[in-house]
């Protein structure tokens, strides 16, 4: 862990001011419908209470257009965090201002204040210095364990840093940190990557980059039918994204070039609508006929990809084999999942869609790492810098 952590600075008696990513779920009656993201940052919660500081969180939630819309408010957050916490978690009525000030001074130790939506104002998603300042202003400490809002380069997630020091990773940061650099950086070999999901273009980047790493890459998926396309093998009506066409070929070309494993799914079931009832087949080398569309892996695919996957020692997995939401086009991503809990190396598992997956699986719990940002640890992986990481204190 190459960043400075909550672990490695003194808090006792200090305010922190912690942005956390609470852009949870809310139902029509405004309750919050999944705290998953909520109970991910409870160890750095629970570690800066007990050692005696004070915590002011930060948050955005959905996309209120720098605006104040009740539709958004952190009320319903601030309620779920009580239960969750045990103790008060009060609401402040703007995340910045002279009120606001008086409540973060008046904090004792333990005790814990929840500002109200970063986003409603605008100055949050521009990175406004004189908006970061006044953030800052509220706190003695500050600490990112936002990582799924990592990725942006915003007035809380690194604009601040520039005026309140020391800056630390909060432990769930640390954690996502530490996994995800167990696959790019010196990863344990064999490293497997198995991709999959709808759009090919969004992971040529991804692929590009685990290209210098892996030793095999597993595609499933609706992203497959282009490099699929590629190679000749007839695809039907399959999702094909005629402008990655020469990415692909690329693609194809360094994965030979470097003599990674780079494995399509060679059979397929098909159907001619995307729907939960739609007459399926299954097909294999005759390919795909026209008229008909690839929405799942088929089984001699899974027992290919199984094999792989036996002997990694760190695999990687983003994006679900197959139209998972349907049970007709499920069983290629169940299998994968399951051949992957089974796996005894390093495990580490990112994307809404593909835990959205896991989910309907018993195999989350097998897992080493479920990634708890979608596009942020999509660019981690692609090798890019993280701005909401780069800002923070090296150890
Ligand atoms: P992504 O957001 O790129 O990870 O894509 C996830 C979506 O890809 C899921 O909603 C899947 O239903 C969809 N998907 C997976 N395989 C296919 C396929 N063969 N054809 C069309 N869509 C697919």
């Amino acid at each position: 862990m190459p960043k400075a952590t909550l672990r490695d600075i003194a808090i006792r008696g200090k305010r922190l001011f912690v942005r956390v990513d609470f852009n949870v779920p809310l139902s029509t009656a405004g309750e919050v419908t999944d705290d998953t993201r909520m109970r991910a940052v409870l160890p750095t919660l629970t570690y800066a209470l007990q050692e005696g500081a004070s915590v002011i969180l930060a948050s955005h939630l959905g996309r209120p257009r720098g605006k104040v819309d009740p539709a958004y408010s952190l009320q319903p957050v601030a309620a779920r965090l009580q239960e969750l916490l045990g103790k008060p978690v009060r609401l402040a009525a703007d995340c910045v201002g002279a009120d606001t000030e008086a409540l973060a001074q008046a904090l004792m130790p333990g005790e814990v204040l929840l500002l109200e939506n970063l986003r409603f104002h605008p100055e949050e998603e521009a990175n406004d210095p004189a908006f970061a300042q006044a953030l800052a202003r509220l706190g003695e400490v500050y600490v990112n364990d936002a990582f799924g809002a990592a990725h942006r380069a915003h007035a809380s997630t690194a604009g601040i840093t520039a005026y309140l020091q020391p800056a630390v990773a909060g432990l769930l940061m640390e954690q996502e940190i530490t996994y995800l650099s167990k696959v790019t950086d010196h990863p344990e070999q064999p490293l497997v990557a198995i991709l999959g999901g709808a759009k090919v273009s969004d992971k040529i980047p991804l692929m590009m980059n685990l290209l210098e790493r892996v030793s095999a890459l597993l595609i499933g998926g609706g992203m497959a039918y282009t490099l699929l396309q590629v190679q000749g093998y007839p695809v039907g009506d399959s999702l094909v994204e005629p402008d990655c066409l020469p990415m692909a070929r690329d693609i194809l070309a360094k994965a030979s070039e470097r003599r990674v494993q780079c494995l399509l799914p060679r059979d397929h079931v098909i159907a001619q609508d995307i729907k939960p009832d739609a007459p399926t087949r299954l097909v294999a080398d005759e390919g795909i006929p026209v008229g008909w569309k690839g929405l799942d892996i088929g089984m001699p695919t899974v027992v290919r990809f199984r094999e792989v996957l036996r002997t990694a020692r760190t695999v990687v997995w983003n994006g679900p084999m197959g139209v998972f939401e349907m049970p007709p086009f499920r069983q290629g991503t169940v299998e994968i999942a399951r051949a992957v809990a089974a796996c005894t190396g390093t495990t580490v598992v990112g994307g809404g869609d593909t835990i959205a997956a896991l989910a309907l699986t018993d195999c989350s719990q097998a897992m080493t790492h479920i990634s708890t940002g979608g596009g942020a640890s999509l660019e981690f992986l692609e090798g890019q810098s993280l701005p909401g990481i780069a800002c923070l204190n090296e150890r």
